[in-house]
């Protein structure tokens, strides 16, 4: 479990923290809000115990977290011990605020500051410019400024392919740059993962729990196994873009921006997807087969051998660009069931998630809050 998180709760640009500096204070400090973290809820004695410290430093310690708001105090102790009871006291999850950023979308960078539990506090973009972390420092600095409670951290979700580029050198270069200058900027500890993932867990935590595939289309298609629960949930997220289903003549099948013909993104792509989706209904009933009816085939056949393997019936959608419909989510469930020969009563279930075009920022605060404080 990290244990860089907590020190990261005291940053003086976000406000004036008392207590919060070097030395020894620092570290009095932390071991206080680790074993809050991992107790939960201790009294002011417990905590001496705990953490071997004086009764004094422990009244002083706990006396600037509280009024820093990131710990609060949480009714009394049940001990049956005589004498006045203890006033117990725990970590203020809902005091503090995260800085998530959505790097999804080329056209534009997105930034949010929310509360621990997902909620979207405020929202800015920007359009991209020549460079993508000066961007993010804008926002991130205007964000900074508007925060009246300690930082918990930074999530940053970038795009599958710049996680797992082939072109790994400039992936990891980006990501590492972007971590220093958000560490430097806000003080506060920095996670950068990939959208798919962050969706994935959005989805789990703030839309539908269970067990999942997730399908996360924009600018490149990927897919997040979303698999247990609590603790022991994870996410894995894989690109799907460049996959090519052998089915239609070649002539059929559109180019992709990689140079080859018919790769899952290339019919999945939102310019693929959205004339015909946002066609009138007489438009789609006088087609036969629509890009979209075709990209749910391509997107059926590839997500097979993954649901079969997995034994896994339920495909959420994560469309941040609102294109798909009821329509294409039957198209993909049907060719699923075909391809696994599933019997009729089996449900497979495949929708749009509900979270539409927040669920990067969100999930990006439920990463940062799990990472950073054990929270999930
Ligand atoms: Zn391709």
């Amino acid at each position: 479990m990290s244990t860089i998180a907590l020190t990261d709760l005291e940053h003086p640009d976000v406000r004036p923290l008392s207590g919060s500096g070097h030395g020894i204070r620092r570290h009095n400090r932390n071991r206080v809000l680790r074993a809050l973290r991992d107790e939960k809820t201790a009294s002011r004695a417990d905590l001496a115990r705990l953490t071997g410290l004086t009764r004094p430093t422990i009244s002083d310690v706990v006396k600037n977290l509280l009024t820093d708001g990131v710990v609060i105090e949480d009714g009394q102790s049940q001990s049956t011990r005589p004498g006045k009871p203890a006033v117990m006291l725990r970590l203020a999850h809902d005091a503090s605020l995260v800085i998530t950023i959505d790097l999804s979308n080329a056209a534009h960078v997105r930034a949010a500051l929310c509360t621990p539990d997902g909620q979207i506090l405020q929202e800015i973009t920007t359009p991209t410019g020549s460079d993508a972390v000066a961007d993010v420092l804008a926002l991130t600095a205007k964000l900074v400024a508007s925060a009246v409670r300690p930082l918990i951290g930074v999530g940053v979700g970038i795009p599958a392919e710049t996680w797992s580029s082939s072109d790994t050198a400039a992936g990891l270069a980006l990501i590492d740059r972007l971590s220093c200058a958000l560490r430097a900027e806000t003080g506060a500890a920095v996670h950068v993962t990939n959208v798919a993932d962050l969706a994935a867990l959005a989805e789990h935590r703030f839309g539908r729990a269970g067990e999942f595939l997730l399908v996360r289309l924009g600018e490149r298609t990927s897919t997040a196994l979303h698999l247990g629960q609590g603790e022991r949930a994870r996410a894995t997220a894989r690109e799907l873009a460049h996959i090519v289903i052998h089915e239609e003549m070649p002539d059929a099948a559109p180019l992709c921006a990689c140079g080859r013909i018919g790769c899952i993104h290339s019919w999945l792509a939102p310019a693929a997807l959205a004339p015909q989706t946002h066609s009138s209904t007489h438009a789609r009933e006088a087609s036969t087969d629509t890009t979209s009816t075709a990209a749910a085939r391509h997107l059926g056949a590839a997500l097979a051998p993954i649901a079969a393997a997995l034994d896994l019936h339920r495909v959420v959608i994560s469309d941040p660009d609102g294109i798909v419909d009821n329509d294409f989510c039957a198209d993909v469930a049907g060719v699923l069931r075909s391809a696994l020969a599933l019997p009729h009563s089996t449900e497979i279930d495949v929708e749009a998630s509900t979270l539409g075009s927040a669920a990067v920022l969100r999930g990006a605060a439920a990463y940062v809050v799990g990472a950073e404080l054990g929270v999930r």
